[in-house]
């Protein structure tokens, strides 16, 4: 074994994270905490996996599961097109591979929403087999520890990290490697401040040598993150709410969302269209109900959301949008929704008091 995995394992066996829920569990487990992982911190992911393995604890369950009920699972947890392609991997190993998680790098990489990284941290985490990993945090490691310039994004760049990937997997205790490279990645050789003096690779780190930790891996070359508004319409019938279901696709794909216009005319204009009356809270009432802009993040761009708070006299006999629906506020807010919507929704169970009847 060369001496960086030699050092990688035995601090991975004495200081690495070892207690997390999916280690040690069967190859569903390790893949849905790898989906689950990616983006996201392992804080945040244990409440929703284990949520979600209480209610789906085997492919089987997860594939006859609704996608909007897999999509409920998921809400809060962002990036949607996660729960949606591990709904559909589910159904394709049912009918691919008799129910049962394959265990060759081939065909794991073959189901939706897996690359290659996460194929192979499937393979060495859940079956021991020897694949070396390069997701976010390695990157970061490895364009350190071998001095890598230039942004690793940039294809040149990730197939040379690729190559030293590849160059320093041990032979054997490809398992504990794989799981102590992400352990140092996310808890010494940090985005922020790297704990160099904590590392136990420190004495082969090129960066930390030529004093250019604070410099590498170099950032995503600088572009104006696109700016987009949005008013959010929030009509409300007694305790009731009009959504409507996203197309399974985009950002929000297959979700319940709230309907979305350019400015609060568009959207009195699409409630005339619907045959539905409706009336904005008088002052003072409307001032007290207003709720705030606010500003939610994508990874590409910035939305800009404005709340418009609206009582609908009565419904109409029907929703000429398909997939619109009257929800009450507290089903809505177990339904599949994302972030803002539940923001929203929540502000509205709090000031409900101050609606007019
Ligand atoms: S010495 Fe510092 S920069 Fe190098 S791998 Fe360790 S923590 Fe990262």
């Amino acid at each position: 074994m060369n001496d960086f995995a030699t050092r990688l394992v035995n601090w991975q066996r004495l200081h690495g994270r070892n207690t997390l829920p999916w280690q040690g569990a069967d190859a569903y487990r390790v893949w849905l905490s790898e989906i689950m992982l990616q983006q996201t911190q392992v804080a945040s992911v244990i409440p929703y996996y284990q949520h979600f393995v209480t209610s789906f604890p085997d492919v089987a369950m997860l594939a006859a599961a609704s996608e909007e009920q897999v999509l409920a699972h998921w809400s809060g947890l962002g990036y949607y097109a996660r729960g949606r392609n591990l709904h559909r991997a589910a159904q394709q190993i049912m009918l691919l591979h008799h129910g049962q998680f394959p265990a060759h790098f081939d065909d794991i990489l073959a189901l939706p929403g897996i690359g290659r990284s996460t194929a192979a941290a499937i393979c060495a985490l859940a079956f021991r087999q020897r694949h070396a990993i390069l997701d976010g945090n390695v990157k970061r490691v490895l364009a350190r520890y071998c001095a890598i310039d230039g942004y690793p994004g940039d294809k040149k760049i990730e197939a040379k990290l690729w190559q030293q990937a590849e160059a320093l997997l041990p032979r054997s205790d490809v398992a504990c490697y794989t799981q102590g490279l992400m352990d140092l990645g996310a808890t010494v050789c940090t985005r922020g401040k790297a704990q160099c003096s904590a590392c136990p690779v420190r004495s082969g780190c090129a960066a930390y040598h030529a004093g250019r930790v604070a410099e590498l891996p170099v950032p995503r070359p600088r572009k104006p993150v696109p700016e987009r508004q949005a008013t959010f319409l929030m009509v409300l019938h007694n305790n009731e709410i009009l959504l409507g279901k996203n197309l399974s696709t985009g950002v929000w794909g297959g979700m319940w969302c709230l309907p979305q216009f350019d400015d609060e005319a568009a959207a009195t204009a699409w409630c005339a269209q619907a045959g539905m009356e409706i009336t904005f809270p008088a002052k003072p009432e409307r001032e007290c109900t207003t709720l705030q802009p606010f500003t939610h993040t994508f990874t590409h761009f910035r939305l800009h959301i404005t709340p418009l708070l609206a009582q609908a006299i009565r419904k109409p006999r029907q929703m000429q949008e398909p997939g619109s629906a009257w929800l009450q506020v507290e089903d809505a807010l177990q339904a599949a929704i994302p972030v803002p919507v539940r923001k929203l929704l929540q502000k509205i169970q709090a000031q409900r008091k101050l609606m007019p009847a």
